[in-house]
């Protein structure tokens, strides 16, 4: 009896152990993350375009610009895209689809995509509105920057918002990095000045000013802004200004940071969630109408989640089978 009961203990196990992998590797296969460090095979811009070059004929460019349009590319750079194709007039939709991947990649600069790190130290000034991800990607650099063996420290000059502070400094404690923060209130780009003070003392290679971004207050803020800008910059000048914008906000998200190009001069984009954007095509939007190189993406919420952006790979990643 003893024995029966051991046999069928053991074989429900090995069935409920079967289960757990099959459901297991599932998951894994669901979500893929492509070199360009962006997720376009299962549900963005590659799934859409791989429809539809399933075949050639009449419907092809009414379904390219709705794949297009629907992945949030944008109204302009989709039709560029198309008539670079259309033009061409492919034979076969393979020839479309290399057609396609040349035109993809057209809309992307060739320009360097490091950050521009110089001066002692070296300042990087990161903007965007509110919720962005501005705060989590000041964190996820200053960790990309420490695992190079570079010394950080942050600078909260969000006065405005106490949470921000804290949320900076609970970060600085995860990271190992100092952070200097202000009064609630204050003057942001005093603690920019104290910042850049501290920094020279201790002998830091990099500050990363962490600014405010309250839409509502624009015409302050952006006054605000060029301060702290011009104290940040000292005598050498700013490096970066690192705009974050928010991924899954869409085409609305776009008109809403060209105020921050003519306050301050964004010199790349660090486009935040784009694990949570099902459309992928934003990318090549924001990097065609606000003209400024995309130079990372964040993937997720973890302090590792961020990877420099890598054009070639990313078209790569979209027509791949
Ligand atoms: P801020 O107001 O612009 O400073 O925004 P926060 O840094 O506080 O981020 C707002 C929310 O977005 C937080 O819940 C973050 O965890 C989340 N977030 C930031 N970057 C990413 C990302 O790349 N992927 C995902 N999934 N969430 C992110």
């Amino acid at each position: 009896m003893e024995a029966v009961v051991y046999v069928v203990v053991s074989v429900v196990a090995v069935a409920v152990a079967v289960v757990v992998i099959l459901l297991v590797s599932r998951r894994g296969a669901r979500v893929e993350t492509d070199p360009g460090g962006v997720e376009t095979r299962a549900t963005g811009l590659g799934a859409r375009l791989r429809v539809v070059f399933s075949s050639l004929d009449s419907d092809t460019w009414t379904r390219l610009e709705d794949a297009l349009l629907a992945a949030d590319v944008g109204p302009a750079p989709t039709s560029r895209i198309i008539e670079r194709v259309r033009s061409q007039s492919p034979k076969t939709a393979q020839e479309a689809r290399a057609l396609l991947s040349d035109a993809v990649r057209a809309e992307f600069a060739d320009t360097d995509r490091g950050l521009n790190l110089w001066g002692e130290p070296s300042v990087i000034v990161v903007v965007g509105v509110n919720g962005s991800g501005k705060t989590t990607t000041v964190a996820k650099l200053a960790h990309h920057l420490v695992q190079q063996g570079k010394s950080v420290l942050l600078a909260a000059a969000d006065t405005y918002r106490a949470a921000g502070s804290e949320q900076l400094d609970v970060w600085g404690q995860r990271i190992g990095v100092p952070v200097v923060t202000g009064q609630e209130g204050g003057d942001a780009a005093a603690v920019v000045y104290d910042a850049l003070e501290s920094a020279r003392a201790r002998s830091i290679d990099v500050v990363i000013v962490d600014t405010a971004g309250r839409l509502h207050d624009n015409k302050n803020l952006m006054e605000e802004l060029k301060k702290v800008h011009r104290v940040a910059g000292g005598e050498g000048g700013v490096g970066e200004v690192l705009l974050v914008l928010d991924a899954t906000a869409g085409q609305n998200g776009l008109a809403q940071v060209r105020e921050f190009g003519s306050a301050v001069p964004v010199s790349g984009v660090a486009l935040a969630k784009m694990d949570g954007s099902a459309r992928g095509g934003i990318v090549v939007a924001v990097e065609s109408t606000l003209g400024v190189p995309v130079k990372l993406v964040g993937t997720g919420e973890t302090i590792s989640a961020l990877d420099p952006f890598d054009p070639s790979a990313f078209v790569a990643s979209l027509l791949a089978e």
